[in-house]
């Protein structure tokens, strides 16, 4: 019993249920006992988004850090070019495969048809965002000045900064060791950073999961109920399906395994709805599981920026329904754009919380869709947020694995 009681996942878990509970008690706390002031905005508020600070500083150093540990270490630039290329194409493959997933199951069931659109809340307006040029968006990758997209938090920017130094820093040769060294140290003291903070994660996940179901709507929740039912049949699909597909026929180890370890990782994936969040704990899983350093170093920070299967999951899905909800017909040529801009925004969506509703903006508006729809939507998406965040985030680990076992660089240990 103490064995279990000690038991990260089972801790984890454990919070997670407790959260729902008592933020669904909250909801029927009386006035008098100042819910929103004492307890929402003020203890819980610190608890969670403590918690949630204490992550995001170990983020950005871990991404620069661990990219440029991973790059440099490749040692050969041929090696790097192999990964990079395996690396983006189970991306690119399993973003492709989630999208069409979603668009097919949209088509099949139509959860936006006979949508009776003035019964939806009448609180949810939505303002649309100047959606990004594609051209604007390529053009955002290039970081003219590092340390500025690194004190912005521009996550994808730091990432091209660190390629470009990793493998500079790679091929300067034996004067560069000691360099090399010094950020492997950096790279493992952010970890030990990591470890403390894990220490109070189910603290931090009570709180986070309270507030967001007492911040939940039921009303709006019931009215795009069908919508919500299509995207997560998508992301279990996804997950158990087309990952664990994947997952079996390339690594040929068991995907039981692989789900057990990714358990407590989902956990946080979904309590924070954040890949960038979650990102130091894929790696302590990838250190667990036996992957190659270099290689986790690699590909991880590279996914929790722009490989977001579970996002344009989302984004297929709400461009079906809100085109049926609007009763408007989708030419196959929509359809590929509405797939290829989903795999855009998807790279360009960052891993924090409902940036994949902003950048449906994009896919909405280059389909000729209303991007007023995404009001339809705005209810819901905290949670079916939190939801893709976890086939995010899997979709990254599935992704380092795959490569690792084909590159030989795994010592399968758990
Ligand atoms: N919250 C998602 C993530 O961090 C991104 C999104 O779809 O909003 O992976």
């Amino acid at each position: 019993m103490a064995k279990i009681l000690k038991n990260n996942t089972f801790r984890l878990i454990t919070a997670l249920i407790l959260g729902v509970i008592f933020g669904g008690i909250m909801k029927f706390l009386p006035d008098w006992m100042y819910v929103d002031d004492i307890i929402v905005n003020g203890f819980f508020r610190l608890l969670g988004n403590g918690f949630l600070e204490l992550v995001k500083m170990t983020v950005m150093p871990l991404v620069f850090v661990s990219l440029v540990c991973g790059v440099s270490s490749f040692g050969d630039t041929k090696k790097l070019g192999s990964v990079g290329i395996k690396t983006l194409t189970v991306f690119f493959v399993t973003t492709l495969m989630a999208i069409v997933l979603a668009i097919s199951l949209a088509l099949i069931f139509k959860p936006g048809i006979g949508l009776n659109m003035n019964l939806v809340s009448q609180n949810t307006q939505y303002i649309p965002k100047q959606a990004k040029s594609v051209i604007d968006i390529m053009l955002d990758i290039i970081p003219s000045n590092p340390i500025k997209a690194m004190s912005k938090g521009n996550l994808l920017q730091v990432l091209v900064f660190a390629l470009f130094f990793g493998i500079s820093l790679g091929s300067v040769g034996k004067e560069a060791e000691p360099l090399i060294k010094i950020f492997s140290i950096i790279n493992d003291c952010i970890m030990k950073i990591v470890s403390m903070i894990m220490a109070i994660t189910p603290i931090g996940v009570f709180a986070l999961i309270s507030n967001t179901v007492y911040s939940i709507g039921f009303e709006s929740l019931l009215g795009i109920l069908k919508m919500s039912i299509v995207v997560v049949l998508a992301l279990v699909i996804q997950s158990f399906v087309v990952y664990g597909l994947i997952y079996k026929l390339f690594t040929g180890f068991s995907f039981k395994k692989f789900l057990k370890n990714y358990t407590k990782i989902a956990g946080i994936a979904f309590s924070t709805s954040s890949s960038n969040a979650a990102l130091p704990f894929s790696m302590e899983m990838m250190e667990k599981m036996g992957v190659n350093k270099a290689i986790y170093r690699f590909v991880l920070p590279i996914g929790a920026t722009i490989n977001m299967a579970g996002t344009a999951v989302m984004q297929g899905v709400s461009a079906v329904f809100i085109a049926q909800a609007y009763g408007l017909d989708l030419s196959l040529s929509s359809m590929i754009t509405i797939t290829v801009t989903a795999i855009l925004a998807s790279v360009g969506a960052a891993g924090v919380p409902g940036v994949g509703m902003i950048m449906m903006t994009m896919v909405l508006e280059s389909a000729g869709l209303p991007v007023e729809g995404i009001a339809l939507i705005l209810g819901i998406d905290r949670l079916l947020d939190m939801l893709r965040t976890v086939v995010n985030v899997m979709g990254d680990c599935i992704c380092a694995v795959v490569v690792a076992k084909s590159e030989n660089d795994i010592s399968i240990k758990a």
